[in-house]
Formats: structure tokens, sequence, C-alpha cells
């Protein structure tokens, strides 16, 4: 018998999964149920989509339907009856499933202030998540001179450069002391307000929202200190929650997020959940490269591709991506301890870079602005190798030989192991092997590797490792 396999949500952890099932030698029925009416898109470039450096087909993700891919958009599953081994969706039709995945993903945060109902926001009070959020900040921002970003994470950031990027004069309001405070030092956000405040985007700190009232003529923000703030529109950038809602009201173990273990495998063992849903290990990605990742375990683990592939977390480093801003964060880079720290800052010029070093291994770091050795020190961070014993060199990336060359610097002194593609886990040995098969340009290489199709950031590496193989006699790989 066939067996069917239902997902739920066609984001990028579900779509992923679909193009990985149909990858793999198998009879099965692959169902996608994704309640968005578009198709599956590439969700984190909607902050490119938003500064206008990209267009909307240009987010498009690729899909597996038809062969053996049934993909259904604009359909939501209302419930899961685990005794039927069904699904229900909102137009009353049962879908049968041998195993059942759960990609729902994460919904944006709408905080509980007056004036904010999330059933019903204003037309000019928009959350950043989806594609149709999207296409409503772009509404909203026609005719605008103002905005205001509540949030001064991330998303809220990349939100705010992209508005100022369109000529509005764009104001970020965050109750924090400085800005992204689950990734930075203060150091490094009073260094990235005063970068933001060089492309027009003005940083209200350490003050909550109280209150927002808008209407068609606009919007206002009432702040905790007594003051209003006014302008054309409003970005909510307050965070998001998994979606979990199905998985609960089916009874499956639910903390913060959908609890998985080594296989996905919920608390039902046909039942799995992966991407912004699933809670692994007590840990909640919010990330690409995890949902992708688990995509690719539980393809192999479905299908009995390797039945012993197992989920195991990666180090996760953290890029803005914002036009003229560099700012790459990973592991933990707070002060205090034992560990060794090294600390440059020339705020003039927006240049902050911090190291905290244990036991010769780095175990986070910030750098933000002009750092040339940002590729090498990813690399020691990714690989946990030690760091060089030149530690300003590393600081202030100096040449540093074979650990040190970066992509663009010099692809032959790069380790073949040495990841380029943080999204997609894609290696420099990969690359050149892809090239070895035959794949002679930057595109045919990315449609070998998927190298470059997550967050787009290592497009210019892996165009320098092609370049460097179309110039090189003959490139000599080891693993
Ligand atoms: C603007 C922005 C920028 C980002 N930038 C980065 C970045 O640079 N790097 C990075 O790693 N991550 C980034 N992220 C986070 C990244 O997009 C997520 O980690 C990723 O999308 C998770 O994939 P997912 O499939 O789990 O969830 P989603 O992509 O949210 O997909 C879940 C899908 O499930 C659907 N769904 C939910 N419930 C149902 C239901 N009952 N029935 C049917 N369908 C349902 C939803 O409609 C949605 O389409 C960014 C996110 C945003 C919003």
């Amino acid at each position: 018998m066939t067996a069917r396999v239902v997902i739920i949500g066609n984001g990028m952890a579900g779509a992923r999964l679909a193009g990985e099932l149909h990858a793999r030698e198998g009879d099965r029925k692959v169902t996608v149920l994704g309640a968005e009416p578009h198709r599956a898109y590439n969700r984190i470039l909607l902050s490119t989509l938003l500064a206008g450096r990209i267009d909307e087909p240009d987010v498009e993700l690729t899909e597996a339907a038809g062969h053996g891919v049934d993909l259904r958009s604009g359909v939501r599953v209302t419930a899961v009856d685990r005794s039927a081994r069904e699904v229900r969706t909102g137009d009353g039709e049962r879908i049968g499933y041998d195993h059942l995945v759960l990609a729902t993903g994460a919904r944006a945060v709408v905080p509980p202030l007056p004036g904010l109902d999330p059933a019903n926001l204003p037309e000019r009070v928009v959350p950043f998540r989806t594609l149709d959020d999207c296409r409503r900040i772009l509404a909203a921002t026609d005719g605008a001179r103002s905005a205001l970003v509540l949030g001064g994470g991330l998303l809220g950031l990349e939100a705010a450069r992209g508005l100022a990027t369109r000529g509005l004069a764009t104001t970020v309001v965050h109750p924090r002391e400085h800005l992204m405070e689950r990734q930075l030092d203060p150091t490094a956000g009073a260094v990235l307000a005063g970068t933001l405040a060089g492309f027009g985007v003005t940083v209200q700190l350490g003050v909550s929202a109280t209150g927002v009232a808008a209407d068609a003529s606009g919007v206002r923000l009432d702040l905790a200190d007594g003051r209003s703030l006014r302008a054309d529109l409003l970005v909510l950038s307050c965070g998001v929650r998994p979606d979990t809602a199905l998985a609960q009201a089916a009874g499956l173990t639910v903390r913060r997020g959908v609890v998985v273990d080594d296989r996905l495998r919920t608390s039902d063992r046909s039942i799995s959940a992966i991407g912004d849903c699933a809670e692994h290990d007590g840990v909640l990605t919010g990330l690409v490269a995890p949902a992708w990742a688990q995509a690719q375990v539980l393809a192999d683990v479905l299908t009995g591709t390797d039945p012993l592939a197992r989920y195991r977390p990666r180090p996760v480093v953290t890029r803005l991506k914002a036009a003229g801003i560099d700012l790459a964060s990973m592991g933990d880079a707070s002060s205090g301890g034992p560990d060794e720290e090294l600390t440059f800052a020339d705020p003039t010029r927006g240049t902050y870079a911090r190291l905290r070093i244990r036991d010769e291994r780095l175990i986070g770091a910030i750098l933000l602005g002009d750092n040339p050795a940002v590729g090498t020190v990813i690399q020691l961070f990714d690989r946990g190798q030690p760091v060089p014993s030149d530690r300003r060199a590393l600081l202030l990336g100096r040449a540093l030989g074979a650990v040190g060359a970066t992509p663009a610097a010099s692809p032959a002194l790069m380790p073949d192991a040495a990841t380029v593609c943080q999204c997609n886990t894609v290696s420099k040995g990969a690359l050149v092997r892809s090239w070895r098969s035959g794949a002679r340009t930057v595109d045919a290489v990315v449609a070998a590797t998927r190298a470059g199709t997550g967050c787009g950031g290592c497009r210019d590496a892996v165009s320098g490792i092609v370049d460097w193989l179309s110039q090189a006699e003959s490139v000599e790989v080891t693993r």
C-alpha cells in the first residue's frame, strides 16, 4: 500500500520536506496543506523585498508539486483526529494519513495594547511575518513620509532599515536599554544605533508602548513616559510564538513548542513536527537552517533512506540583512566569568568586534561594521577549532594563514570542511564536488548544492569560489 504522508504548513520547513521526500525513492503519496493562499516562498527574503532590493517573484521557492506531491494552497487544517488518523480542513474535507507532519511555523506576536485587536488590526498597523503583511506594509508606504517600528530586535531593525531605504523617516521604539539585546552587548547596541542614525533611523530605547490609536490618516503610539509618537504607519515586530494550536487540541505534548525527539517525533509516533513550531531538547529555533536540517533528517527517517538519521543542532550564526550594515553575532558573547575576552571598538566608524574564548575555542562573537575577519571567526566558531595564537590578528582581521582565509580573499586556502552556506549547511568541499560533477556556473552550482538559496548572504562567497575554480587548473579536494 502507498504510504500517505500529510504535511500541515507550506512554509519554509513544509515545502523543503516535500522536496526532500520527492527526491527520495519509494512509493508514497505526499499531501501538503498550506493555509496561505500563495505558493511557498522564502520568508527570510521578505526583509529584502521590503527594502526594495528584490521583487516578489524573487521570493518564490521551487516546490515539488506534481510527481506524487499533492500541494494545496489556501487550505487550513482545523483539527487532527489521531484515532482515525485524519486531518480536517476548513472546508470540511477529511484527509487520511499514515504519517502526519506539523510544519505550522510561528505567528507574529501582537502586544496586548489598548487599541490593538489581533483579530482586527487597523489598516496602518501591520505585523511583519507573512507575504501578505509585507504587501500591506508596502501599500501603506505609498505616499507615506514616516514610520514607527515597535521592537528593536533583528526583524524590527531589518524592517526599519528597509522603510528608511524607501525614504520614510523611521523611528524604532524598543523597551530594552539597547538594541538586539539577545544578540548584542550594550556597546554593540550603541554602535548599531549610531549606524542606523546615519541611515535615517531614530531609536527610542528603554521605553514601553502603552497604547495605539490609528485611523485612515495615521497612527499614534503612546509611550510609558507620557510622550506620543505619530507616523503614517506602525510595523509590529514584537517576536513570534510557535503555532501549536492544532497539536495542543490533539493532545500532543506541547511546552513552548511541540515537543520532538532526535527523530523529530512528537509524543505520537505517527506525528512529527519540524521548523518554528517544534521544540527540540528544550530549544525553539526560529531560524531556517535548523528547519531545513530537520526536514532532511525526517525525510531520511520516513523514507528509510537512513533510518538512523538523527537531528543534531548546530551552532547558530545570526546575521542582519540590512543594506550598509554588516552584523554577525554567534554563541554567547556576553561578558563576565573566567573566559578570555577581546574587544575592539571604533564607534565613529560604526565598527565593533568582541570575541569570547574558552579553552582556546571561540564560544561567542559579535562583529559589527567593517571586520575583515568575519569569515574566519564564523568558521572557527562553526567548527569549534582552536583559535590562532595571534589574537590581535584575529580580532583585527590581519592575514592569518590557512585558518583565516575568507572565500573572497582566497578560496584556495579555505579548508574543504568550511561551511560556506549556513542556511543549507553547504561546505566548500561540496561546492568543489558539484563543480567536478559538471556544474560550471554560479547558477548551476547553486542548483546542485542549494548554497545561497536561504538568506542569500553567501552568494558572493559562492561566486568567489566558482571564479577560483574556473581559473584553477587542478583542484585537490580532501575531506
Ligand atoms: C521578515 C523575516 C526575516 C527572517 N530572516 C531570517 C534570517 O535571516 N535567517 C533565518 O534563519 N531565519 C529568518 N527568519 C525566520 C524564518 O523565516 C523561519 O525560521 C522559517 O520561516 C521557519 O519555517 P517554518 O516552515 O517552520 O514556518 P513558516 O515559514 O512560518 O511556515 C509555516 C506555514 O504553516 C502554515 N500553517 C500554520 N497553521 C496551519 C494550518 N492549521 N493549516 C495549514 N497551514 C498552516 C502557515 O500559514 C505558514 O505558511 C525570518 C523571518 C521573517 C518573518
